[in-house]
């Protein structure tokens, strides 16, 4: 039987174009399947933009691995195709003498090489003098990118050796057939059928989804995804000009989620969250009933920050394998032909960093796609 597509990527977030740029040859057919109209709605458009140095993923996670590499090569694709980046270099702050252990902890993970300095008060302050602190940690590799530019040059090095992306496709049902798959797609004119060699699961908060229409007992096997809501609060452009140097971030106890923080946008706007919390379903509603939150944790870093300097901003849900008061699940990259799914590789669970390990994702992806065409 011959198969239409040799590879399908089922999501046009930052990962699933990440990965067809590697992925897409002249001689294959691949494409990418996206449910809604345009690509990068969802997760990849409502992040902080920020380029992680991986001190917040465990030491030794394939989420820590590819971080770092994504780092290195993100500095270098943003210089060589023009997308806007800026290394701000970040501040983790001990903001009182009881937290200073957690920053030492944090420290020893220059073992690594995670390029760190330790900073006293002084020292901090004398970098940023507006901040509330007792002693802070500085990463000058930390930086923001541009993400919607980031998709256009994955998309641009996909579409340019041949893959093509489908929007308002959206995946609903998977069947194993000789050799591949065959997908039922849900499309404007209604229900359509693709059959494909190869298919890459890189669904986000839908991934574990696409990974039971397969066939895969998700809750058995850890592939459950639970949501976590972040909010941001803008700062007005009078307030946050004094605090646009640097990205600052509260060291909090281990195992808590990263606390609101400096988020800074390439235009000199500053936004301060994510706070996340588990939410049981997807929605980018805001009001304004989390200010207190914001207020009292943003006070504590920045006392000159008053009530009516912030205001709700947006909403973006992270997908996570692990729940709040579960340990620590890394990202779940896999080939699946041990469950009788040659060909079918699942992406899950792909939390923050993942814009940042992007390009070292795609690389991952593509090295595995390989490896399985060739066989
Ligand atoms: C609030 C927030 C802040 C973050 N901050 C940072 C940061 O500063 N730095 C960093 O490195 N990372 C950050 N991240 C993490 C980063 O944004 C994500 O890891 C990354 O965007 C994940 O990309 P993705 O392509 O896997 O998911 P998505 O962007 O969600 O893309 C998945 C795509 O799949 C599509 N899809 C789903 N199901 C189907 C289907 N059945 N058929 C067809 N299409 C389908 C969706 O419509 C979607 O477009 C943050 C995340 C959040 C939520």
């Amino acid at each position: 039987m011959s198969l239409k597509a040799d590879i399908v990527i089922v999501g046009a977030g930052v990962i699933g174009l990440a990965v067809a740029s590697e992925v897409a040859r002249q001689n294959r057919e691949v494409y990418i399947l996206e449910r809604n109209e345009r690509f990068g709605l969802e997760s990849s458009s409502r992040n902080s933009g920020v380029i992680h140095t991986s001190i917040f993923s465990p030491r030794g996670s394939l989420n820590a691995k590819l971080c770092i590499e994504g780092l290195n090569l993100l500095y270098g694709i943003c210089e060589k195709h023009s997308i806007g980046y800026k290394k701000t270099g970040k501040l983790l702050v001990a903001i009182t003498g009881a937290d200073v252990g957690g920053l030492e902890m944090l420290y020893k993970r220059s073992d690594e090489g995670i390029d760190m300095k330790i900073l006293s008060e002084k020292e901090m302050l004398e970098m940023e003098p507006d901040i509330a602190g007792k002693a802070a940690i500085f990463l000058p590799e930390a930086g923001v990118v541009d993400a919607y530019g980031l998709m256009c040059y994955f998309l641009g090095r996909a579409r340019d050796a041949g893959a093509q992306l489908v929007c308002k496709s959206e995946v609903t049902g998977i069947d194993k057939i000789a050799g591949g798959y065959r997908l039922t797609l849900a499309e404007p004119g209604g229900t359509s059928t693709l059959t494909t060699r190869m298919l890459i699961n890189c669904a986000g908060f839908y991934s574990d989804k696409v990974a039971a229409m397969a066939g895969i007992d998700t809750v058995k096997e850890d592939y459950k995804i639970y949501y976590f809501k972040g909010e941001y609060y803008s700062v007005l452009p009078g307030k946050g000009k004094a605090i646009s140097r640097y990205l600052v971030y509260p060291v909090l106890k281990a195992g808590a989620l990263i606390g609101i923080h400096t988020v800074l946008d390439l235009d000199g706007r500053v936004r301060l969250g994510p706070d996340f919390y588990p939410v049981d379903r997807i929605s980018y509603y805001l009001d304004d009933s989390r200010k207190d939150i914001f207020y009292k944790a943003t006070k504590m870093l920045f006392p000159f920050i008053e009530w009516d300097d912030i205001e709700p901003e947006s909403a973006g849900v992270m997908p996570r394998r692990y729940a709040c008061d579960e340990p620590f699940r890394e990202y779940l990259i896999r080939h699946e032909q041990d469950r009788g799914l040659p060909g079918l590789i699942n992406l899950v669970g792909i939390e923050s960093p993942g814009l940042t390990a992007s390009p070292a994702i795609g690389r991952y992806v593509g090295n595995l796609a390989n490896e399985i065409l060739k066989n």
